[in-house]
């Protein structure tokens, strides 16, 4: 047998855009039947590879993904991690960015490439692009190099771009290309070729796969704008067992001075409450003490995000939160990036 034909693919179909088609009869759209996708998309037979299909029950449209949901997908890839050489994720596009996230945290020591895509128009659908995001991501998640995954990570490809998954944000409700990974460059690029680029990619470790499915809620999002009202940082911040927030600042990292505001953050911190500061810009870097409008936050212990992504950063704590580590621990593996998932300036 040659390489080609041993190679397995298991793809694990979770629902979303992707996943639908137009029911003949009565024109509405309706789940995809991926027990009949070689009748559908006959071309996957050149290939070569043999592919599995495993659909969860009942599929959901991404916007209802939970962490929940999240433990069942890991969980899946563990118990079949073994079986096959790659794994492909269908999956709505609302959420992908923050299932990628999450996964990237509950599959430690990924030595298999993990790809997810879905697509902007139902497979069933004349001018899809889910079949070309469906071909690609199979053909990416079986590419091996001295029989080692030559994208051993969580990644999504969309239109013409792998994207490392705890890099990407969707930031297009309408075009094909709807993921960005503005603060770290593309895993490959798809054109008339797929190319690799292979020093932006992790490099496997070969150790063993471990599933960490164990995910706290207990985390929460303050998007800051100016004219917040004091009444509204001290109510989240107060979220009876809330145990980390993120809180979405502006530019390089920056907040308002008053002193409120300072207090407010001062207080929750000293009651054990970690907070993560992340840019509300699509791009760059936190550098808190950069401006006079971080330095205090710094000094009050809020934690600098540098250049994650929201996405990421929620996926982060609820993660490092849900492993019941100690806070000082919690903290010291917020500084360090852990998966790929950011950029920590010298
Ligand atoms: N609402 C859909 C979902 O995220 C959109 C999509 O699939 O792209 O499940």
């Amino acid at each position: 047998m040659t390489q080609k034909e041993e190679t397995s693919i298991l793809v694990l179909y979770t629902g979303g855009t992707i996943g639908m088609m137009q029911d003949p009869k009565t024109g509405a759209l309706v789940p995809f039947d991926f027990d009949n996708i070689y009748a559908h998309l006959p071309v996957l037979k050149n290939f070569g590879y043999q592919i599995d299909f495993y659909s969860f029950d009942p599929l959901i449209d991404s916007s209802n993904m939970s962490p929940d949901f999240w433990a069942r997908l890991a969980t899946k890839i563990g118990e079949e991690y073994e079986h096959y050489d790659g794994f492909v994720v269908l999956h709505g596009s609302d959420t992908m960015a923050y299932t990628a996230s999450a996964l990237s945290f509950m599959l430690e020591n990924l030595n298999k490439s993990v790809v997810l895509t879905g697509s902007q128009l139902p497979m069933g659908v004349v001018r899809t692009d889910g079949r070309e995001n469906f071909l690609a991501a199979i053909e990416i998640a079986a590419a091996k190099e001295d029989d080692t995954a030559i994208v051993p990570e969580v990644c999504i490809f969309f239109q013409d771009q792998l994207l490392r998954g705890n890099r990407a944000t969707k930031f297009n409700a309408e075009n094909f290309n709807a993921f960005a990974s503005t603060n770290y460059p593309n895993l490959a690029d798809v054109g008339v070729h797929i190319k690799y680029n292979k020093d932006r990619i992790l490099k496997p470790n070969f150790k063993r796969l471990k599933v960490h499915t164990n995910f706290d809620r207990n985390v929460g999002v303050i998007k800051l704008f100016p004219g917040i009202s004091e009444d509204f940082v001290r109510h989240a911040l107060q979220t009876p067992g809330l145990k980390a927030m993120v809180l979405e600042t502006f530019g390089s990292g920056n907040a308002t001075t008053a002193s409120w505001f300072l207090d407010a953050l001062k207080q929750a911190i000293d009651n054990g409450l970690i907070i993560l500061n992340i840019t509300q810009c699509k791009g760059g870097s936190v550098e808190m003490g950069r401006y006079e409008t971080s330095l205090d936050m710094a000094r009050i212990g809020v934690i600098s995000g540098h250049d994650m992504t929201t996405e990421a950063a929620v996926a982060k704590l609820m993660y490092l939160v849900g492993e019941g580590l100690e806070t000082a621990k919690i903290r010291e593996l917020l500084q360090i990036s852990i998966r790929g998932e950011m950029t920590v300036l010298a």
